[in-house]
């Protein structure tokens, strides 16, 4: 028997006993009462208790809202099992029985599911412990959706207080017939930036231009020759998208303002050639303003930003052997990267290998209704994460635990 289908088996065995009644009754609970990134009280709360009950180690309040598990069960790597907790600011338009009882947040994104999947695969772990030997560390991540929860959770002391991962493993709810388990082995998720920048001119009256430093001009200037960042710094084998969608001045015709504000967001998939993009944002702001003779330097600021999410390639490609194992040869297929993003990645300390994979979730007559024949036409007409009309099969809910429990089991027998 090779590696990867005593894996399966023992995943198989040990998740046998799931109860799809009540993991659907844990799932519209969630589903019901969304809460906004770093608000999830409730929905740790009720994490919380289920880890408790299973027998791990739980800690509350990591970096906010986060909750930490750890199962220690002797000799072994330490692997950690993440899921996001947070909703959008998305008005429900299911019309699901279930539907959210909150004004204008949704579970639009799938998370009350990674919450489900999370919960149900620390329980099938712990109460199959005298199978495998290591340590479990269980990870409920809040305010995935601003990109701040995972650097939070870091901050508050994720890799000092608890025990370091070995290896760290999440998946993410995605639309496509239920059923399978896409893996891209290396980069899967781009990394993206907002950029502020604020230009501080002189201001004046608009008969007398020579008595100001003029930030609209200046500011012009700026957007324009931010344009040579992809057309001149980046080579043409790297993918970046640099737009600036915000530009705001002045509050009349004959009035030069004070100051000129840029919103920038920056894509881009490799660190670094991101790197090397915001150094060369950040010099032509600088030197333009410079050149303009502003009284005072621009304000730069990179807010929110996304690391890029890579796969390490040989563990993705164990686990996907696995998942096959488990669900069929021709569920495990490759979406490619996508300009999607996600902050997963900031969980793993540096070197640390990790594996992201999705879990699809579109209702086969939804996909069956779809326009168009193959997968991409489909693909792009069912409902998205973060639409109104996102509704999970929960035919998912079940295989969710498996593939958690199969790749945990990887590394823990
Ligand atoms: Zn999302
Ligand atoms: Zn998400």
């Amino acid at each position: 028997m090779s590696e990867s289908s005593s894996v399966a088996g023992l995943t198989h065995d040990i998740t046998s006993g799931l109860d799809p009644a009540r993991l659907a009754d844990f799932y519209r609970d969630l589903h019901r009462h969304p809460e906004l990134a770093f608000e999830e009280h409730r929905t740790a709360a009720r994490l919380t208790d289920r880890l408790r009950a299973a027998g791990l180690q739980v800690t509350e309040n990591v970096g906010g809202t986060g909750v930490v598990g750890v199962l220690a069960n002797g000799d072994g790597p330490v692997v950690l099992l993440r899921a996001d907790l947070d909703a959008l600011p998305v008005t429900e338009a299911t019309g699901l029985p279930y539907a959210s009882t909150v004004d204008g947040v949704m579970h639009a994104c799938g998370h009350d599911l990674h919450v489900t999947w999370l919960a149900s695969a620390a329980a099938c772990l712990a109460a199959a412990r005298d199978t495998w030997s290591g340590t479990l560390l269980v990870v409920g991540q809040p305010a995935e959706e601003d990109g701040d929860g995972a650097r939070a959770m870091v901050a508050d002391g994720l890799h000092t207080r608890f025990p370091r991962p070995d290896v760290l493993f999440a998946q993410h709810a995605a639309p496509g017939v239920v059923g399978c388990y896409p893996h891209t082995p290396g980069l899967t998720m781009s990394a993206a930036d907002d950029i502020d920048v604020v230009v501080h001119g002189v201001g004046g009256h608009g008969s007398r231009p020579e008595s100001t430093v003029d930030p609209v001009v200046t500011a012009a200037y700026i957007v324009t020759r931010l344009q040579t960042v992809v057309a001149r710094e980046v080579a043409a084998r790297d993918s970046v998208v640099l737009t600036v969608g915000e530009f705001h001045a002045g509050t009349k015709s004959n009035i030069i303002p004070a100051e000129a504000r840029l919103g920038l967001s920056l894509r881009t998939q490799d660190g670094a050639v991101r790197a090397r993009a915001l150094d060369t944002i950040e010099r032509i702001v600088r030197s333009e303003c410079a050149a303009a003779g502003c009284p005072a330097p621009p304000d730069v600021t990179v807010r929110s930003g996304y690391p890029v999410l890579v796969n390490d390639a040989a563990l993705d490609t164990e686990i996907a052997a696995v998942h096959r194992e488990l669900f069929g040869a021709d569920t495990v297929f490759d979406f490619g990267p996508l300009m999607g993003s996600e902050d997963f990645s900031r969980l793993a300390p540096d070197g640390v290998p990790y594996d992201y994979w999705y879990v699809t979730t579109t209702p086969p007559d939804v996909w069956a209704a779809a326009p168009g024949d193959g997968l991409m036409e489909k693909f792009a007409r069912v409902p998205s994460n973060h639409s109104p009309a996102f509704a999970p099969d929960l035919a998912a809910l079940v295989p969710g635990v498996r593939t958690l429990v199969g790749a945990a089991l990887s590394r823990l027998v």
